[in-house]
């Protein structure tokens, strides 16, 4: 690294807005292109590498949404009731394999084929049975309470498009057509790993001055959030030849190497200029907060991600840039974060220019409104207000001040499926 570039980077410069960051992150994270054929189960999460086609209806025949008696609306004269003869059962499994007749029934169960000659079912409430005579006392409309064949998927029919991405409603409805695999993208390969000199592996005791290497390990649930096949290259010293050859290696076998520290403006701080050395930086500082500086380039056909080393802007950046990196990768479209509009609790105020990610609890309060608080300490190297956050709060860049009572945009961390 040049030493002008360096000072270029050092806090006081203008930064990179976030949303032009992550327009280059994403323009320069392409699908991966090779694929495999999974069983349905193991492609959730997966996207689909090619459009799904039903070979059969769905339902694949009439039948009953009740439990209740099949008949012929023909039958049923303008007002109740009408007796019709009960001449046998259907249940689901286990069709009625006869013929409904003028002035017959048959008792069916929901899911029951629709017998032949029948086409709407009455509710079971609604008629009164004696032997083999059923009174029907309150007239359903023609056709009521039947699920038509198809009417859910159509055999030749598209059931599922290429590029979209399986969740348990789509592995479902793959069962439903009787798919048992399909095609899917081969998931992104991303690389990780830590670096720091004061750094000490979990289960083994510390020496002064080390600490535990945390960020590894958030990393680790990050990307396995993100179904991405991870690879741990483990921890690396501050030594630029260590850290290049580290870099090399990943840059071989990964789409995507994140590593975490090292990448400030400190005398131990390497991996920008390795960066370069090996290949291109894009950018080197995001106006954001925590995470500013956050390094982005790429080594031959790897991406590149430089996250900072405290404990929670590894997260803030990871979510922010790493995850519509991947998103791409993987061959979707990078969502954006949902937000949601909360009430303030407290007074906020930020440095102009920068986005700021606070750590807040989100719920509702009794009129049902939306509020969010702060978890307490704040600063990037307090894991806990991870834990105990459920949400950013996402001040603009914008807003000096937010007054407590006044709106604020929230990320929730949970969304449903
Ligand atoms: P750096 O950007 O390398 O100067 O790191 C910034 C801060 O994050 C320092 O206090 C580091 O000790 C800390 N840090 C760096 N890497 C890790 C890690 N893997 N786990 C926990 N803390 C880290
Ligand atoms: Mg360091």
């Amino acid at each position: 690294m040049r030493a002008d570039q360096k000072a270029g980077c050092g806090h006081d410069e203008p930064a990179l807005p976030l949303s032009k960051a992550r327009d280059r992150v994403c323009e320069a994270a392409v699908s991966v292109s090779e694929t495999e054929s999974l069983p349905i189960r193991q492609a959730l999460g997966r996207v689909l590498a090619e459009d799904v086609r039903s070979a059969i209806d769905v339902p694949g025949h009439a039948n009953s949404a009740m439990d209740g008696y099949a008949l012929r609306a023909g039958d049923l004269p303008n007002e109740a009731p009408r007796a019709l003869t009960l001449i046998g059962a259907a249940f689901a499994g286990r069709p009625f394999l006869g013929r409904v007749n003028q002035g017959q029934c048959v008792r069916i169960m929901t899911g029951a084929p629709v017998p032949d000659g029948a086409d709407t079912v009455v509710m079971q409430e609604r008629v009164s049975v004696d032997a083999e005579r059923v009174q029907v006392n309150a007239l359903p409309a023609a056709g009521a309470n039947v699920r038509q064949a198809g009417e859910d998927i159509k055999a030749g029919q598209v059931a599922l498009e290429d590029g979209v991405q399986l969740r348990p409603a789509h592995i479902g409805l793959l069962a439903s057509i009787g798919v048992a695999e399909v095609t899917v993208l081969r998931r992104p390969r991303v690389a990780f790993f830590s670096t720091g000199d004061e750094l000490c592996e979990v289960g083994r005791p510390t020496r002064p001055g080390q600490i535990y290497d945390s960020n590894r390990y958030t990393l680790f649930g990050m990307l396995q959030r993100l179904d991405v096949e991870a690879i741990d290259l483990g921890v690396i010293r501050d030594r630029p030849e260590e850290l290049e050859a580290g870099l090399a290696r990943a840059a071989e076998g990964a789409d995507l190497i994140i590593t975490s520290g090292g990448v400030s403006v400190g005398e131990a701080d390497y991996l920008l200029e390795v960066a370069e050395r090996l290949g291109k930086v894009d950018f080197w500082s995001v106006a954001i907060k925590p995470g500013r500086p956050t390094v982005f380039g790429k080594l031959g056909d790897a991406l590149y991600l430089g996250l900072p080393g405290n404990p929670v802007s590894v997260m803030v950046t990871f979510y922010q840039l790493a995850k519509p990196a991947i998103e791409k990768l993987s061959g979707l479209q990078p969502r954006e974060p949902l937000l949601i509009r909360a009430l303030c609790m407290a007074t906020i105020k930020n440095k102009a220019g920068r986005r700021e990610f606070l750590r807040g609890v989100l719920s509702r309060d009794e009129t049902g409104r939306y509020i969010v608080s702060k978890t307490g300490h704040q600063g990037s190297g307090i894991l806990s207000s991870m834990t105990q956050a459920n949400c950013f709060i996402v001040v603009p860049e914008d807003s000096e001040l937010i007054e407590a009572g006044s709106q604020v945009d929230v990320q929730p961390f949970e969304a449903l499926v």
